[in-house]
């Protein structure tokens, strides 16, 4: 059986532990490979290649990265079938929505081209008299990143080419569900012409994620995953003094408004619920139906989550692929049962569904639930698969209380045709993604990515302007060319006179 291993110095290495995960082909439900699950002595000696690689590719000129990472963006383009088919095969997304996933990592490898232009500091002539004052942005040196199975390029993406292109060196811990995708990119980034170890894979599980923790040259963490492994994260990174983003787990509403475009509403919430089976931190699993829009709404939403076209992800008529492994599949149909209990209302009941050809797959159909309310665990909690919960409220102000208090702030749209209700909304809403008539507000790379409260934990987002600031520390110069005779010590605060 192949057997994934890490990407350490410019190449394929083996690592020392003997434990090993198994990767599944989540359509047909068998194990398709086996990855070597890393030690703390495999991490350590990342470290090592990764710190001698910095004191060099720190000092390479920005405008020479850059030249790096624009055929990097070029090895990606033209790789592009071969990623998203290595995406479709381990995480069972459809092919082309995988493909936009590759996208949208792209656009960040694309902003990460500017980097001269995005490192430019500031400069202030004359501070004082004959004193000038400038300020620049410097690497960490080795950081890492820790990331989730539902993204495998895109998440990391959203972090290694702007920590390289700021002059760092990158260690990639990716999900053990999906590792191929990080090795391919590693493999490109080699071939773009970037020096062994700036960029290098480390696969593994706990084992490794403590060992980066605990190491004293890893300088930042980026991490993205679940919000009990995201608050871990940030405390012991806090602990062991590193610099820390820790984005977490979503629960996103969708608010209906009664003067909506509704077939725009119920098309967006379809993609918005369904795309990638739900396995997607911006997915819309709440629908928060406004005054007397429900019942409407719910028949629309029912006639399409029946007729949702479930299948492997490379057939072309799929829109909805399975879930990643078995066990996700289990814990996503216990929150179906719990949602029964709990007194919800099971429109539509994807647990029903097999696949001719692929009995053993993960496969869900779309669930949709009716009259779910605020104390109902399958409202709090995320499930992360194809369940789109109907709540049904009475005014404007009802639907934005109960999504200020809920415990996670991820990403949240609304649909209207009131545009000072839109501004209204998009003001006081305590989230940090908003949409406005835009079912997934995912920013682009030039902005910022990162939700509110239990969604992240640290101070700055993902890519853009945020990511530059995460991965550089800012050092200010203040300077005199003194030709004359030098003053006396000076024993007061000097100010300006
Ligand atoms: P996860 O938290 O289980 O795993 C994320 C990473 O943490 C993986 O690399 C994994 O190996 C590691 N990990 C898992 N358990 C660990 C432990 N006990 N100690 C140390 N490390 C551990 O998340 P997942 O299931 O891979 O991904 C789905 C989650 O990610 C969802 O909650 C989703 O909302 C979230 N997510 C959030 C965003 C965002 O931007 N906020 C984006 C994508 C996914």
């Amino acid at each position: 059986m192949k057997l994934i291993e890490h990407y350490v110095g410019g190449k394929i290495i083996s690592g020392k532990s003997n434990r090993k995960g198994k990767v599944f082909n989540p359509a047909t439900g068998e194990q398709q490979s086996e990855v070597r699950l890393g030690s703390k002595n495999d991490l350590d000696q990342t470290v090592e290649v990764a710190k001698k690689a910095s004191e060099t590719w720190s000092l390479k000129p920005s405008l020479q990265r850059a030249r790096i990472i624009f055929k990097f963006k070029d090895l990606i383009e033209k790789n592009s079938d071969e990623l998203t088919k290595l995406i479709v095969s381990e995480h069972g997304k459809v092919y082309e929505d995988a493909r936009g996933s590759l996208t949208r990592g792209l656009e960040v490898v694309e902003f990460a081209c500017g980097i001269p232009h995005l490192l430019k500091g500031e400069f202030s002539e004359n501070v004082g008299t004959d004193v000038d004052s400038w300020s620049m942005r410097q690497p960490l040196g080795v950081v890492a990143g820790i990331t989730p199975f539902n993204f495998p390029a895109m998440v990391p993406m959203w972090m290694f080419p702007i920590a390289i292109a700021c002059g760092n060196t990158f260690i990639l811990k990716p999900s053990e569900k999906d590792p191929s995708c990080a090795i391919k990119l590693a493999q490109l980034f080699t071939e773009a012409g970037l020096p062994d170890g700036v960029f290098n894979v480390v696969n593994g599980d706990k084992e490794v994620v403590d060992a980066i923790l605990i190491n004293k040259d890893v300088k930042a963490i980026s991490f993205v995953g679940s919000t009990p492994i995201a608050k871990y994260i940030y405390e012991n990174s806090a602990k062991y003094e590193k610099r820390v983003q820790a984005l977490g787990g979503a629960k996103n509403h969708l608010v209906v408004m009664p003067d909506c475009d509704l077939d725009g509403a119920v098309n967006g919430l379809m993609g918005a619920a369904y795309g990638s089976a739900g396995e997607r931190c911006m997915a819309q699993s709440v629908a928060v139906a406004v005054g007397d829009i429900g019942d409407e709404l719910v028949s629309k939403l029912s006639k399409k989550a029946e007729a949702l076209k479930v299948g492997p992800g490379m057939d072309k008529t799929s829109e909805m692929g399975p879930l990643v492994t078995k066990e996700h599949l289990e814990k996503v149909k216990s929150y179906i049962d719990l949602g029964v209990k709990e007194g919800a209302k099971l429109l539509v009941d994807g647990r029903k569904i097999k696949l001719q050809g692929y009995e053993n797959g993960f496969y869900i159909g779309g669930c949709l639930f009716d009259h779910v309310n605020k104390d109902m665990i399958i409202y709090k909690e995320e499930i992360f698969g194809p369940v789109l919960s109907v709540v049904r409220v009475k005014t404007f102000e009802e639907a934005a209380k109960l999504i200020n208090e809920h415990e996670y702030g991820n990403g949240v749209s609304i649909y209207t045709r009131d545009g000072d209700l839109g501004r209204t909304f998009a003001n006081k809403i305590q989230v940090g993604m908003v949409g406005i008539n835009v079912p997934i507000p995912v920013p682009m790379a030039f902005h910022s990515f990162g939700g509110w409260k239990r969604s992240l934990f640290g101070d700055s987002g993902m890519h853009g302007m945020e990511g530059i600031k995460f991965y550089t520390k800012l050092k200010t110069v203040t300077s005199r060319w003194p030709s004359g005779i030098r003053s006396n010590p000076e024993f007061i605060m000097p100010t300006m006179k």
